[in-house]
C-alpha cells in the first residue's frame, strides 16, 4: 500500500445535504471505491437509516450482525460492526432501519451529539478516509456525523433552488464550528448529476463558482445512468462500469480532493504555533 505521510491519520468527512436525494449516497459510494482503487484505506459510514450506502456496497443491510446503531448507544465498536465491501475494495459501517431508533435514545445520553466521534476514534488509524454519507435531514444523527468530522462535502444540483438550502446547511456549519467541533471546515462543493445541456443548471453553476470561489470542485459529475444502475446490482458505479462518464468524473473527483486534502494538511503545517 502507498500511504502519504500528509494524510497518515484518516480524514473524516462528512457528505451532507439537507436536501433528499441530491447525490449524497451515490457520492460517498463512488468516492470510497475511487479512493479505495488509488490504494487508500476507507471506510463507509453509513448514517442514514435508509441503509442505502450500505446496499449500495453490496452488502445486504437486513442480514448485518451489527450496525451502526448498537455502535452509538455503546453495545458495540466499530472494530467489531464493521463489513468488508468486497466489491467496493473498502469497509462499511452498515445501517439500517434500526438507526431510526437511535435518535430517541441518544437524546437520553450525555454528550448525545459526541457518541459517533468517540467510536471513530479508536480506528482513526486504520484508515486514510473516513466518509460519512448523512442523512437528508439536520438531526441529531446528522450532528453526530458534523460533530465527528474535520470536513464536510455538499454534493448539489445546479437547480433553482439549490443555493437558498445551501445557506441553511452552511449556517448549521458554521455553527457546529462554533459550538461543538472547531475543527470543522468546508472542504468543497461538488456539482452533480449536471446536464451541460440545460441552460439554467449551467447558470446556477456559475453563480455557485461566483458565491464559493475555490471551495468548488472542478469535477463535476454528469447526469449518468451507469451510476443510478450501479447500486441495483450492489456495485460502485465507478466498479459496475469504470469507462462511464459518471464514473470517470467521481474517479477525477477522487484525485481532486487528495490534492486539496493535501494542500490542506501542508498550510496546517505551515501555519505558526500559539
Ligand atoms: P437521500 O437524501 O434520500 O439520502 P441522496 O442525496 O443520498 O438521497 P442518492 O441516493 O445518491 O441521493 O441519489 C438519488 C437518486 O439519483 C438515486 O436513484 C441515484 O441512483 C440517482 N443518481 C445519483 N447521482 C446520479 C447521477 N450522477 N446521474 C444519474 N442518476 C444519479
Ligand atoms: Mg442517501
Amino acid at each position: 500500500m502507498n500511504h502519504d505521510t500528509a494524510i497518515a491519520v484518516a480524514n473524516v468527512f462528512c457528505i451532507a445535504n439537507q436536501k433528499g436525494g441530491v447525490g449524497k449516497t451515490t457520492t460517498a459510494i463512488n468516492l470510497a471505491a475511487a479512493l479505495a482503487a488509488m490504494d487508500k484505506r476507507v471506510l463507509l459510514v453509513d448514517l442514514d437509516p435508509q441503509g442505502n450506502a450500505t446496499m449500495g456496497s453490496g452488502i445486504d443491510k437486513n442480514k448485518v450482525e451489527q450496525n451502526l446503531y448498537q455502535v452509538l448507544i455503546g453495545d458495540s465498536t466499530i472494530a467489531q460492526a464493521r463489513v468488508r465491501s468486497e466489491a467496493g475494495g473498502y469497509d462499511v459501517l452498515p445501517a439500517n432501519r434500526e438507526l431510526s431508533g437511535a435518535e430517541i435514545d441518544l437524546i437520553q445520553m450525555d454528550q448525545r451529539e459526541q457518541q459517533l466521534k468517540q467510536a471513530i476514534e479508536h480506528v482513526l488509524g486504520d484508515y486514510d478516509f473516513i466518509l460519512i454519507d448523512c442523512p437528508p435531514t439536520l438531526s441529531l444523527l446528522t450532528l453526530n456525523g458534523l460533530a465527528s468530522a474535520h470536513g464536510v462535502i455538499i454534493p448539489m444540483q445546479c437547480e433553482y433552488f439549490a443555493l437558498e438550502g445551501l445557506s441553511d446547511l452552511v449556517n448549521t456549519i458554521k455553527r457546529v464550528h462554533r459550538n461543538i467541533n472547531p475543527e470543522l471546515q468546508l472542504i468543497g462543493l461538488l456539482r452533480v448529476m449536471f446536464d451541460t445541456r440545460v441552460t439554467l443548471q449551467q447558470q446556477v453553476s456559475a453563480q455557485i463558482e461566483t458565491h464559493f470561489g475555490d471551495k468548488v470542485f472542478k469535477a463535476v459529475v454528469p447526469r449518468n445512468v451507469r451510476l443510478a444502475e450501479a447500486p441495483s446490482h450492489g456495485l460502485p458505479g465507478i466498479v459496475y462500469d469504470k469507462n462511464s462518464r459518471g464514473a470517470k468524473a467521481y474517479i477525477e473527483f477522487g484525485h481532486e480532493l487528495i490534492k486539496r486534502v493535501k494542500k490542506e494538511a501542508l498550510r496546517q503545517l505551515a501555519r505558526p504555533r500559539g
